[in-house]
């Protein structure tokens, strides 16, 4: 497909902008354009184009305002220090949309396509992708039911829209550990549901935990297996790894519920590049407690798109903690954190063949 432009004939004035990129925040501003496509079963994939940024039309009887047949993705684009303009493995960001896709029975948008929208997109609003120390453009492609039709069947037609926001480094005053609380009144996703899934829905779901988390001075939610109630599996939109004190790299394996993070598995084939022992297995919610107790786990952290890694200082449930917010980030974290942002902005080789050059 080809994304044909209609240019903004208003876009953002060039020292608006200017002050928003100096103090992007996360998610607040948007550029002056959004690439756009619609699905039909006559017509596939059509009417692809970059178009003004603004409201979009919806049917009051639109499908996912009432059944949430809805998907995305989140990526960003780096701006190197020759202001080449660079994203991190998008391919897999269009392939795990794709298979969100199959998920939610909404149609498949092919990679080639993904990645013309987001080409199109960054090119049309390269001076939106931000210079400073750790920003970026975040990217946002979605894809929704925007048929009008309150009958339970996937829709007939469906919209795929990319959208993207000046993002300052996820830690405006650097690095700093998070506290976590243990949701046991919720689970996030179960065997067979949408856990693997890149949806709307699981955040609905993880909203109520996000809630009690703040209540109980806490800024991120853990969830655990629905079935057992005792494996980890992942925050509300992070996977999580622990540095063992014999220097084991251990993340919880993917089971169906767990959300296959894109960070997730560059740190894992970081770490085996590094020469350091990876595990990905189950994760007893006790050994977390008494690894970190016991001084056998030396680390946590969580990994995603936005925050990149995370440190974790504190774990906290119904009944006690455990861990020390105050800690400075651990070694193995830093490290790590250290060799993924070198790549994503050009300063280190990327011998793993996951940059793609947009401009
Ligand atoms: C997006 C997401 C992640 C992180 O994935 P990345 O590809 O690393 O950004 C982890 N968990 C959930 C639930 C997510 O939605």
């Amino acid at each position: 497909m080809e994304f044909s432009l209609t240019p903004n004939l208003t876009p953002t004035p060039e020292q608006r902008r200017a002050e928003i990129l100096a103090a992007p925040g996360f998610g607040v501003y948007f550029t002056d354009h959004m690439a756009s496509a619609t699905w039909t079963p006559a017509d596939g994939w059509h009417e692809a184009g970059v178009v003004p940024y603004g409201p979009i039309m919806l049917q009051p009887a639109a499908a996912v305002l009432h059944y949430a047949q809805e998907i995305f993705e989140g990526l960003k684009a780096y701006r190197h220090a020759d202001g080449s303009v660079w994203a991190f493995r998008p391919e897999a960001n269009g392939e795990r949309m794709r298979r969100s896709s199959r998920r939610l029975a909404l149609p498949e948008l092919p990679v080639e396509d993904f990645l013309g929208s987001i080409e199109a997109l960054v090119r049309t609003d390269v001076d939106w992708v931000p210079t400073g120390e750790e920003q970026s453009l975040y990217l946002r492609p979605f894809m929704f039911a925007s048929e009008a039709f309150l009958g339970v069947r996937p829709a007939a037609e469906v919209r795929y829209l990319l959208i993207a926001s000046p993002v300052a480094s996820y830690f405006a005053s650097g690095v700093r550990p998070v506290s976590i609380w243990l949701s046991t009144n919720y689970t996030r996703a179960a065997r067979g549901g949408t856990g693997a899934a890149k949806c709307g829905g699981n955040y609905a779901a993880s909203l109520a935990a996000q809630l009690e988390a703040s209540a109980n001075g806490c800024e991120q939610v853990c969830f655990l297996d629905a079935v057992d109630q005792r494996w980890v599996e992942e925050l509300g939109g992070m996977n999580i790894f622990f540095v063992y004190a014999d220097g084991r790299l251990v993340t919880p394996e993917l089971t169906g519920s767990i959300l296959e993070g894109i960070t997730r598995s560059s740190i894992l084939e970081l770490a085996k590049a590094e020469g350091l022992d990876v595990e990905e297995r189950r994760v007893d919610i006790a050994e977390w407690r008494e690894g970190v107790a016991s001084g056998e786990i030396r680390e946590v952290f969580a990994c995603g798109t936005a925050a990149v890694i995370t440190p974790v200082g504190r774990l906290v449930w119904d009944g006690g903690e455990v861990g020390d917010l105050t800690a400075p980030t651990g070694e193995v974290t830093g490290r790590i954190r250290q060799a993924l942002v070198d790549i994503q902005y050009g300063r280190a080789e990327d011998t793993h063949g996951w940059m793609r050059r947009l401009l």
